[in-house]
């Protein structure tokens, strides 16, 4: 379960690390008119959808006064951010920046255990700065199982070379961050980005929190938080169609038989490179026309560049599945998107004979899981 930026930061602030000033939200003009008024200070006027790239998208905005974040809220309710539409707003006493910096610990699966990511260059997405910096990019793992000091929080921070003079500051926060991660049972607190303040303080500027839905029975105020309702308009669409997806902010649309089998895909898809665009389980007895439904869905996300279909056939035959892939490519008309069919199982090989004799441009069949998964990253953007 994610968590908005507001309910991350409060989440933050109950386990002592330092944010931004409490804020309040406002669903209308009105409502955040007033919230700014009654700050009576400059404030920031944010829109709390459940994705990144906020700023970017003209969902933060500076106001001086009461009527300019009436202004931004004007335009910011209702904005659409890569497909979450704004109907909640953030407004808090704005801060003063001196420098971003980048924070985070998560579970990492590769590892079995968490990871530390520190950076001193902050407020951009840090895949950016992996890529162009990454000698900036500090990543520590930790042993879940083992104490978590104030003496290993400050290495961290030194290995990340932060400013002498927020060494203190950066150390103690991490190590109330990492006990709220554990005590929350949290897969993600990510801080993008923690800033210095003018005055030298070092605070939370943004929370990304996401919780693991297994622990919620532990956090009944957490499971409370869950979002109700909408989700992204994709998601509603597949539920009308009864489709199990889910949409992530990738560019690989994903999709195959069985929940575990399209969990294990997202995995492979990730750890060759590339980002899943969405979640898509055909179900285990996976028919032609539930194939063809599902390619039909997942190439029509214009987030999707490449299409990964990966099928274990049971009872469920690869010669069936590979007759509903071309079926359904015929009912689309072709293919505009390149399409990677990993079949394996019942009547595999029949199944990618078939897909082969079809000589189709962008039609890719594959064996393995792992092979399929870098022919799909090699078609995409993460390349
Ligand atoms: P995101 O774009 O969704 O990650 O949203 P953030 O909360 O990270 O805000 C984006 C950017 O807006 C930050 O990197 C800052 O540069 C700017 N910003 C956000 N809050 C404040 C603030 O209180 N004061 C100032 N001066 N800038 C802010
Ligand atoms: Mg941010």
């Amino acid at each position: 379960m994610d968590l908005m930026e507001y309910q991350g930061k409060e989440l933050f602030r109950t386990h002592g690390v330092p944010t931004t000033p409490r804020g309040e939200v406002a669903t209308s003009v009105d409502e955040a008119r007033q919230l700014a008024a009654g700050f009576g200070v400059p404030v920031m006027v944010k829109a709390q959808v459940l994705t990144g790239g906020r700023g970017k998208a003209g969902g933060v905005k500076f106001c001086r006064d009461a009527e300019a974040a009436a202004q931004a809220a004007g335009d910011i309710l209702g904005l659409d951010i890569k497909g979450h539409v704004t109907d909640t707003v953030l407004v808090e006493p704005a801060s003063d920046i001196a420098e971003e910096y980048y924070l985070s610990i998560l579970h990492d699966r590769l590892s079995k255990g968490y990871k530390v990511i520190a950076s001193v260059e902050g407020g951009v997405e840090i895949e950016e700065v992996n890529r162009t910096a990454p000698e900036k990019v500090v990543k520590v793992d930790l042993d879940p199982t083992a104490a978590f000091t104030p003496a290993d929080a400050r290495r961290i921070a030194e290995a990340a070379q932060f400013p002498e003079e927020t060494l203190d500051h950066v150390a103690e926060l991490l190590a109330k961050l990492h006990a709220g991660f554990v005590a929350s049972d949290a897969t993600l607190f990510e801080i993008n980005p923690l800033i210095k303040t003018a005055d030298g303080r070092v605070i939370a500027l943004d929370s990304k929190v996401s919780i693991d839905d297994a622990a919620l029975f532990r956090h009944p105020d957490l499971a409370e938080l869950r979002q109700t309702g909408g989700g992204h308009p994709l998601e509603v669409a597949a539920k009308e169609k009864g489709l199990q997806y889910v949409k992530l902010d990738g560019s690989i649309g994903i999709m195959g038989n069985g929940a575990g089998l399209v969990m294990s895909t997202l995995d492979v898809v990730n750890q060759a490179g590339g980002r899943p665009a969405n979640f898509l389980d055909a179900g285990g007895g996976a028919s032609a026309e539930s194939m063809a439904e599902g390619i039909a869905f997942v190439l029509d996300d214009p987030d999707v560049e490449v299409m990964l279909v990966n099928i274990f056939g049971g009872i469920t035959r690869c010669d069936d599945v590979a007759r509903g892939v071309l079926a359904a490519i015929d009912q689309l008309g072709g293919l505009a998107k390149h399409l990677v069919v990993r079949l394996d199982g019942t009547n595999a090989d029949e199944g990618r004979r078939l897909l082969d004799e079809a000589g189709l441009d962008g039609l890719q069949p594959a064996a393995k899981m792992n092979e399929a998964a870098e022919m799909a990253v090699a078609r995409s953007r993460d390349a």
